[in-house]
């Protein structure tokens, strides 16, 4: 499709996945164009997106499917009050990130999860569309919403683990339509990450945990970075 586009247009064409695109954009921001720094970035929406990159390069892999963040798979059980729970991905893992971490985990497992310790909250009876409320609700300070993104902190947290000791990167980088809120609210967020991430060694427990810029706009960015890059390389070499 790409060097069929490409040959249409007669200028580079480069591709990279929404959730690649706007890891490279939160890099971009924190670290700039430097080659050195690592970063992984966390992106919650409908599913769970997010990229690494290392030294400054999107990490594609050998098909494109590199940094698909949200299907791997966390020690969820170890998550505090979620007893019981069985969260299922779309990709039919149980216990994956995105199981957790996502909108749709809200509709399909937290909600309903919680909504039975919680029989006579007002969302019990929303009906389809309910899961959307969830955040809104949270960042009012709703005690069972807040548990559901307490849950969806601690499972990104344990995740955030997995990568530090994986790559040791610079920064971990957390966006998404889920903490597009009130500062408070991302602060509180961010809390709670850091709360579900075990024990970190010295040298690492200072690595930062930042919020992705300019939210919904952060995989254009990223994607005219990447095109940007391409188009030098190309000038260089030709
Ligand atoms: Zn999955």
């Amino acid at each position: 499709m790409r060097a069929g586009l490409e040959a249409k247009l007669g200028i580079p064409v480069s591709y990279l996945n929404d959730g690649n695109a706007g890891a490279l954009w939160g890099h971009f921001h924190i670290f700039g164009a430097s080659t050195v720094a690592t970063s992984i970035s966390a992106i919650i929406g409908t599913g769970l997106g997010g990229g690494v990159i290392v030294d400054g390069r999107v990490v594609t892999g050998r098909k494109g499917f590199g940094g698909e963040l949200g299907h791997v798979l966390i020690p969820y059980q170890s998550i505090p009050g979620i007893e019981g729970m069985k969260p299922v991905c779309n990709c039919g893992r149980e216990g994956d990130l995105e199981a957790l971490c996502s909108l749709t985990a809200i509709d399909k497992t937290l909600l309903p999860y919680f909504l039975q310790r919680y029989p006579d909250h007002e969302l019990a009876k929303a009906g389809p569309g309910a899961a959307k409320k969830v955040r809104g609700m949270a960042e009012r300070g709703d005690p069972m919403c807040r548990e559901i993104f307490r849950v969806q902190a601690n499972a990104l947290g344990l995740f955030f683990d997995e990568m530090v000791n994986t790559f040791d990167p610079d920064a971990l980088i957390v966006g998404g339509g889920a903490i597009e809120t009130s500062p408070e609210f991302q602060e509180w967020f961010i809390g709670q990450i850091r709360a579900g991430m075990p024990v970190q060694r010295v040298e690492q427990a200072d690595i930062p945990i930042r919020v992705m810029p300019n939210g919904d706009t952060a995989g254009a960015r990223g994607a005219a970075i990447e095109a940007l890059k391409l188009a030098r390389a190309r000038a260089k070499a030709a």
